[in-house]
Parts: structure tokens; sequence; C-alpha cells
């Protein structure tokens, strides 16, 4: 039995191709246990995807990497949220709908006091 030997992009051990699976988002060999029954080294998952792909594999590296991306994501969309969140705050604050409550009464008039002397 031929076996080939695959160096695991996430721990960089080599090990039996067999034992190993191929990450689909940065295409590198990493060790993915094929047996529920067995102990083995797991350095990425295998997890069910949509109809199209079957199954996603997936190394720590790039689950790593996805982890990072959906934060900075989440952080830019809370980022653009407060943005506009404050947008709209200020819009609602000088909005034509809400006048000024101003209490400006029209100033009182002046009394001629005539001086009959
Ligand atoms: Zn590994
Ligand atoms: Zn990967």
């Amino acid at each position: 039995m031929n076996m080939r030997v695959a160096v695991c992009i996430v721990c960089t051990e080599e090990s039996d191709e067999g034992v190993m699976a191929v990450c689909l988002r940065c295409g590198e060999w990493y060790h993915l246990n094929p047996y529920a029954t067995r102990p083995g080294r797991d350095c990425g998952i295998a997890t069910l995807g949509d109809e199209e792909t079957g199954i996603d594999y997936v190394c720590n590296t790039c689950i790593e990497e996805v982890r990072i991306e959906m934060a900075q994501a989440q952080r830019r969309q809370n980022l653009i949220a407060k943005a506009e969140a404050e947008a709209k705050a200020d819009a609602e604050r000088t909005a034509p709908t809400a006048p000024p409550a101003r209490t400006t009464s029209t100033p009182p008039r002046r009394r001629f006091r005539r001086i009959d002397q």
C-alpha cells in the first residue's frame, strides 16, 4: 500500500493522508480523524455545508481567520449602525417636523407716555 504523506498546515506535522483532509478554504492538508470510534488528531473540522458543497472541510487556521474576519465585520457593522443611529438622531433633532418650542412671545408694545406740561 502506497502511503502518501502530507504536512499539516496547522501543526506542521507529517501524517498519512488517510487521517487528513484538504481544507476547502486554503487548500492545505490538515489532520482530520476519519474514525469516530478511534482516537485521532483533529486540526480542523468537517461540517455539513449546504447541498451544493456537501461537507465543508476547514482547518483550524482558517477557522481562526474566519472568526477574526467575522469579528472585524461585526465591529464594522457596529460602527456603521452606531453612525447611522447618530445620523438619525441628528436628523430628528434638526427635523422640520419637530419645531423647537420657541417661547419668544411678541415683545410688549411700548407705550408712549405723553408728557403734558
Ligand atoms: Zn495537524
Ligand atoms: Zn485552511
